[in-house]
């Protein structure tokens, strides 16, 4: 198959697109992608100062190293979750990347700062890990963005990740959780405004993206993950995509296009009942607010400030326009085409190294093709199962909502 940019040989297949990209086409796909999202859904505007909510995975790294690579001043917010053998690594990755791009990157860490870790904080809570994770992230991420002065908080959400939700709040008809859930959620109230600027691109993709420019994510699996039900509404999307490819974007981007106003009077009803936390001031419908009483009960405590600083706004060039056609990479990728060999990025190459297709690894990848990649195997490695669950959290403004947990 040749690249439908630049007719060179594919290195990729979209089955959803059909069609092939080399590596630079690749890449500027993606670049549009995002640019098209921000444009259409007006995330970010010029000059507004990003606060990227980053786990150390491959969709918060992509997600970041693409807002830079467009022009955004983008700070990274880090939060280690204590989770033994898997929150370390994950550190460590971000701040490599940091580190290598020159970028900020705030750092919190939950049993350092906070006296709990996402453990002891569900069981003092009687809550399932990844609801006392998600809603630990969330708390922070909007006191963060709120403290830092930022203007948007964005989090990597996928293609995949949103169309898992909408199937799984459809399949509940969660009229409440289907009104929070769209790719941009405006500042209001006391919230941060949160942006999803990977919606137009696939798990697969992500994985992708991160192989071609050599930015090594943590591929292990939380721990914690195990029987998340987003994972399963995925692979349930994953074999309906396989049969029809483009079903799941027509899927999600359909409910984007005609369900807008779905159930758009809980969302004002609920606002209605907003009001300052007693203890941190934070948004919430009690008078102490969610992640104050999960912290408390932790034996932990929720009032520790979060160290960033108002930096200066950026005069920085916000890319509003399309990007060019052309390769845009300034990153640490060469442009050319995939080489025949390996592409080796650390630790995304510890998955399973296919001699063909791009492989999504083991979360199902869905419409992984049996196609194109040449002699050169491009190994996305394993897509670690927390793309499913923790930080889409932090997407979501009012307590309890629903959704996967970036
Ligand atoms: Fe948090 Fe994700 Fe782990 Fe659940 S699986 S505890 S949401 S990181
Ligand atoms: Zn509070």
């Amino acid at each position: 198959m040749k690249c439908r940019s630049c007719r060179e040989p594919a290195v990729i297949e979209l089955r959803r697109h059909n069609a092939g990209f080399c590596a630079p086409c690749f890449l500027t796909y993606c670049r549009n992608q995002v640019v098209r999202a921000v444009e259409e859904h007006k995330m970010i505007a010029r000059g507004e100062r990003v606060l990227v909510a980053v786990s150390g995975g491959k969709d918060s790294l992509a997600l970041w190293d693409l807002l830079l690579d467009l022009g955004y001043q983008a700070d990274g917010l880090y939060i280690g979750l204590g989770i033994g053998g898997y929150s370390e690594p994950s550190g460590e990755y971000t701040r490599s990347f940091a580190e290598a791009r020159g970028v900020t990157l705030v750092e919190v860490d939950l049993p350092g700062d906070f006296g709990y870790d996402i453990r002891s904080g569900a069981a003092a809570d009687h809550r399932v890990p990844c609801s006392a994770c998600g809603l630990s992230k969330r708390h922070i991420f909007d006191r963060a963005a709120v403290e830092g002065g930022y203007d948007v908080v964005a989090t990597g959400h996928n293609l995949d990740d949103e169309a898992a939700v909408l199937f799984g709040n459809l399949l509940h008809w969660d009229v409440a959780y289907l009104a929070r859930q769209r790719p941009v959620l405006p500042e209001r109230d006391g919230f941060p405004r949160k942006v999803k600027p990977l919606v137009r691109l696939a798990e697969r993709e992500m994985a992708a993206y991160c192989v071609l420019r050599g930015i090594d994510y943590q591929v292990e699996e939380c721990p914690m993950s195990a029987g998340n039900r987003h994972l399963g509404y995925k692979d349930a999307l994953n074999a309906v995509e396989e049969r029809s490819p483009g079903t799941k974007a027509a899927f999600y981007h359909g409910f984007l296009e005609h369900g807008a106003n779905l159930g758009a009077e809980i969302g004002e009803r609920e606002r209605e009942g907003l009001r300052p936390c007693s203890n941190c001031g934070a948004p919430t419908v009690g008078e102490i607010c969610a992640f104050c009483k999960l912290v408390r009960r932790a034996g932990g405590n929720p009032n520790r400030r979060i160290p960033v600083s108002a930096g200066p706004v950026s005069a920085g060039p916000v890319s509003a326009g399309p990007v060019s056609a052309g390769p845009v990479s300034t990153g640490p990728v060469p442009a050319g085409p995939v080489p025949a060999g390996p592409v080796s990025a650390g630790p995304v190459s510890a998955g399973p190294v296919s001699a063909g297709p791009v492989s999504a690894g083991p979360v199902s990848a869905g419409p992984v093709s049996a196609g194109p990649v040449p002699a050169g195997p491009v190994s996305a490695g394993p897509v670690p199962a927390d793309a499913a669950l923790a930080d889409a959290a932090l997407a979501t403004p009012a307590p309890g909502a629903k959704e996967t947990a970036k």
